[in-house]
């Protein structure tokens, strides 16, 4: 059976952006709306002769885009239940918030082996910004930007030597 990778996070920080980055194809619906109703999404990936299959796993039948803790809830249990490996999505331009907390928080006990995923660090000097993600205590962090093209083959190597 083929590794699977899930991406986590918050609405907005950029998980299905992420995604098509890594796929290299506009896969997943990007938008600006938090919360809107989505498939789940699934493809093959493979770099360096390793293949995983990625899920976005946000936006998950959530037809109530103030009841988000919902969908986070959701995105947590597909990757607990399914996941080898999970990415857990941050935006550093935003910043550590509360959402975010709660994320790290249901992941606290899951013995799976996490990689913190710091998106937006669109110029060098926000990867500094990044730093405050530590108080998350979980996983990996990596500062990426997947408008600016930053950290790609960086990420997939973390991803490799996980799975
Ligand atoms: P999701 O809700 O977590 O799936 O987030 P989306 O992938 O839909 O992206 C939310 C917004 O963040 C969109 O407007 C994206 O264009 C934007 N975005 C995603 N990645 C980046 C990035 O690396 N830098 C910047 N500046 N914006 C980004
Ligand atoms: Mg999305």
């Amino acid at each position: 059976p083929v590794p699977q990778v899930a991406i986590v996070g918050r609405p907005n920080v950029g998980k299905s952006s992420l995604f098509n980055w890594l796929a290299r194809r506009r896969l997943a619906i990007v938008d600006n709306f938090e919360g809107v109703t989505r498939d789940r999404m699934t493809t093959l990936i493979e770099s360096e002769d390793c293949y995983f299959e990625l899920t976005d796993t946000g936006g998950m039948g959530v037809e109530d885009a103030d009841d988000l803790t919902a969908d986070v809830r959701r995105q947590i249990e597909l990757a607990i239940n399914s996941a080898d490996v999970i990415l857990l999505v941050v935006d550093v331009q935003t910043g550590l918030m509360p959402l975010d907390e709660m994320v790290a928080e249901r992941l606290r006990g899951v013995e799976k082996p996490v990689i913190l995923v710091a998106n937006k660090a669109d110029q060098p000097h926000q990867e500094i910004h990044a730093e405050e993600f530590h108080a998350l205590g979980r996983g990996r962090l990596i500062s990426v930007s997947t408008t600016q093209n930053r950290n790609r083959d960086e990420l997939l190597e973390l991803i490799r030597d996980r799975l």
